[in-house]
């Protein structure tokens, strides 16, 4: 029975009725939050009369509910219930794509899996560590040491995940490392395993049996909702029929009858239901097309050699392929997809560096240190810098202290990790001072442009006891100084790694894990090496950039018009020409040759294309050549979060115009993130340039502001 009570309902009236079902032998599960919904369930004494209940104050309306489940049951909870897994919601208006291997097999196999999907877009990660199989001699998982194993790739990817749990007895065990808790298909009516689930805290997906019927499947999870967790997410993973073709008959009408009875969120797993890799991305765009609130997908880095199920295990370009197609899919039924918040979380139980200390502690010093506390790598982190910059370091809040370079041993003796955070040429100067006071086995590294210098400056300046891996981050920023510190600056940058020749690599395996902690990904390339390409990709444009500057510049100053010609391409082309000095001085310097030996081949290219100018067919290939390199360059800048689409949008200038559009958007539930007025002028139309999420988003939120009679255009990068 569902008793609906008035919205304005008080909390002595709710008092009341819950007594009176209680009375006749009910138990009563309450829903909602501004209307409350009575559940009462369980057999009582007496059955009431609806029409008694009906006259209570505040009873809005009495629902006899004359199928079996009641609590998941969507009378129960009309509006429906959103799942919250380690902060991703199942159940809005949010796909979301779980994927990773059908066991964890080891470290590697796991990592790999995990950072490719989520790199692809998965939330949420999955992986066996206990594995149910037909034949007792087949690999039957690896235990809590593939949990433990879960628990460290999810973290480094900032995802939660969902295993398997097989028993009773394994329940309290798996909860602990787990963010969800999954009752396969083979235990869908193992009910005192489902009840157990119930006193849990998790949430949990529920498998529908191999020969349930749906009514079955919400028998089950009328278990584990009665018996306290009302976090329940079901799962349509095929069922079998006399089809010998596929693994599993993939039941799709169970989406929207599910949908239609039940106020659970309802997932597919097509991996389980075809059992063929071939057949799986078809599927999951059908259940998306048909409304799942998401898919459960089998992936594997090399599905040839994977202990369980790898003929069904999407490879992880296939991963990609599937995701992009749900791309397409989810929009046309309402759907988005969220691009997971880049958010430190701690990762570290034990900090990897007791000890760090952060010699410079300017944005990239500064944001490292925040970024190494906040999760977790460090234990504590001591600043050094110069004493006039103290107290906006302090004020920053990036360290746990900050002392003058004169304490820089005391800050040194202490320390496990150090940082040289410095411009080239100071890192390389303070090797020398900083050797007199590090610790034995300590781990120095810098954040320097060029490589080559530092790295062997610190293999001479250097003791035998420390060891030494250069270091450079390929993130950045405009702004300056530790007051625009910014712990996830560093989240999906390259982090350029040097060890010095004698480094143990279980000192470089530290460092990297540190780095992976941190957001980034590190990548161990030889310092010549990086100079070279340095050179290449960075040093050379930005005197190419200088070098156009200056010479549109100089002719401005012979005809005005010149500037006033130039737009956005010159300005894009110019770009770094605008960053102050000092911020080169140092890696140009450093680098010459390699700069030299670039310049000369651009300069070979100039002439090529000045001959060029004299050939049509030649100037064409040039032409087409530079663009077909240029798709290649990958297009988000790592470090910096930029939206793959905006819109820009002329709104009238009068009161209330972006208000109109904010309120729009906001009605969708579409979020800005970013905001910019390009142009307003007195009695003309205003531009406003807004950033969503990601490229559906803004799609959808085209069509909203479009519905509502605005102008508006996409702008892709
Ligand atoms: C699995 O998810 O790997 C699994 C065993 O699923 P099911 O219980 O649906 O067979
Ligand atoms: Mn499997």
């Amino acid at each position: 029975m569902i008793v609906v009570m008035q919205p304005n309902a008080g909390p002595e009236q709710i008092a009341k009725v819950e007594e009176r079902l209680r009375s006749f032998g009910y138990t009563v599960h309450r829903s909602g939050s501004e209307q409350i919904v009575l559940g009462a369930v369980g057999t009582p004494r007496s059955i009431p009369d609806p029409r008694d209940l009906q006259t209570l104050e505040g009873v809005r309306e009495v629902i006899r509910v004359a199928r079996p489940f009641k609590l998941v049951n969507r009378a129960f909870r009309p509006e429906g219930t959103i799942v919250d897994v380690g902060g991703v919601r199942i159940g809005g208006d949010e796909l979301v794509v779980i994927a990773g291997p059908c066991a964890v097999e080891s470290r590697e196999q796991l990592q790999v899996a995990a950072a490719a999907v989520r790199a692809a877009g998965a939330r949420i990660l999955r992986g066996g560590a206990f594995k149910p199989r037909s034949s007792p001699y087949a690999f039957q998982g690896m235990g809590e040491e593939g949990l433990v194993l879960l628990r460290e790739a999810a973290d480094e990817q900032g995802l939660p995940f969902v295993t398997e749990v097989l028993d009773t007895a394994d329940v309290a065990l798996v909860e602990r490392y787990a963010d969800m808790l999954q009752i396969g298909a083979r235990n869908m009516q193992n009910f005192r395993l489902l009840a157990r689930l119930g006193q849990s805290s998790k949430p949990v997906l529920l498998k529908r049996g191999i020969s349930a019927t749906l009514e079955e499947l919400l028998m089950a999870a009328e278990y584990i909702v009665a018996s306290g967790n009302p976090r329940v997410v079901l799962c349509e993973r095929g069922i079998r029929t006399f089809e010998p073709w596929t693994r599993n008959t993939l039941d799709l009408s169970a989406i929207p009858v599910l949908r239609k009875v039940t106020h659970l969120p309802v997932i597919v797993d097509p991996s389980h239901a075809t059992g063929i890799r071939d057949h799986v991305n078809p599927m999951a765009r059908a259940a998306v097309a048909a409304g799942a609130d998401g898919i459960i997908v089998e992936v594997h880095p090399t599905p040839e050699t994977a202990l369980c199920d790898g003929a069904q295990s999407l490879t992880i370009p296939g991963f990609r392929e599937l995701m992009a197609d749900l791309r397409i899919i989810a929009p046309a039924v309402r759907r988005h997809f969220s691009a997971p918040q880049p958010t430190l979380r701690k990762t570290q139980a034990q900090p990897l560096f007791a000890r760090a200390c952060v010699v410079g502690v300017g944005l990239i010093g500064g944001s490292l240190a925040l970024a190494l506390r906040e999760s977790g790598v460090v234990g504590r982190c001591v600043g050094v810098d110069r004493p006039e910059a103290l107290d906006g370091i302090r004020a920053a809040g990036v360290v746990d202290e900050v002392v003058p370079v004169d304490r820089l041993g005391e800050a040194l003796a202490q320390a496990n990790l150090v940082v040289l955070a410095a411009p080239v040429r100071e890192i390389e100067a303070s090797l020398r001072l900083i050797a007199l006071h590090l610790l034995p086995g300590a781990l120095v590294t810098d954040v320097g442009g060029t490589k080559q210098l530092i790295c062997e400056s610190a293999a001479q300046a250097l003791p035998p006891s420390v060891h030494f891996i250069g270091g450079h981050p390929m993130a950045g920023s405009e702004r300056r100084g530790a007051s625009a510190a910014d712990p996830l600056l560093f989240s999906d940058a390259v982090y350029v790694l040097c060890p010095n020749p004698g480094t143990p690599p279980d000192v470089v395996a530290l460092l990297s894990q540190a780095i992976r902690a941190i957001g980034a990904h590190p990548l161990e390339v030889e310092p010549e090496r990086h100079d070279r390409l340095a050179a290449a990709v960075s040093h050379v444009p930005h005197l190419l950039a200088v070098a156009l500057a200056n010479s549109v510049g100089r002719l401005g100053l012979q005809d005005a018009l010149a500037l006033r010609l130039a737009a956005s391409g010159f300005r894009d082309m110019t770009r770094t020409a605008s960053s102050p000095y000092p911020i080169w001085a140092d890696v140009l310097s450093t680098n010459r040759v390699p700069i030299h030996e670039r310049l000369a081949f651009v300069r070979q290219c100039l002439d090529r294309l000045e001959a060029a100018m004299d050939d049509e067919g030649q100037l064409q290939a040039e032409i087409e050549e530079a663009a077909a390199h240029r798709l290649n360059v990958p297009r988000a800048i790592p470090g910096i979060q930029r939206s793959e689409a905006e819109l820009i949008v002329r709104v009238m200038d009068k009161p209330g115009a972006i208000a109109e559009i904010a309120t729009a958007l906001a009605r969708e539930q579409i979020n800005i993130r970013d905001i910019q007025v390009l142009k307003i002028r007195q009695d003309e139309n205003g531009t406003l340039r807004l950033a969503f999420e990601n490229r559906e988003i803004t799609c959808q939120a085209a069509e909203v502001l479009r519905r509502i009679g605005q102008s508006v255009r996409l702008r892709s990068d």
